[in-house]
């Protein structure tokens, strides 16, 4: 089976980890980016999925979403590495 889809959907590990990490299959490393989609033939509109990215997979990841019409925004992950100070 390499039901991609399926496998990345349940980003909530079993014993979670304090860093998240990249939602690519076989990758550890620490998330950078959060990848938004939405797959509007089995969600409603407004729902919106995340998978995690690190800095390596982020193009990888967005490609395959964007290739089946799912993407819909990339954002950093805030707190990755503590110098995003914007809330005050
Ligand atoms: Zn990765």
């Amino acid at each position: 089976m390499t039901d991609l889809l399926g496998s990345l959907s349940g980003s909530t590990g079993p014993a979670g980890p304090e860093a998240p990490q990249c939602s690519r299959r076989g990758c550890r490393a620490s998330a950078r980016w959060r990848l938004r989609w939405n797959n509007p033939r089995i969600h409603p509109p407004e729902r919106r999925k995340e998978w995690l990215a690190c800095g390596e997979h982020r193009d990888w990841l967005q490609t395959y979403l964007t290739e089946r019409g799912l993407w819909r925004e990339t954002l950093p992950l805030d707190g990755a590495d503590g110098t995003g100070d914007a809330r005050a």
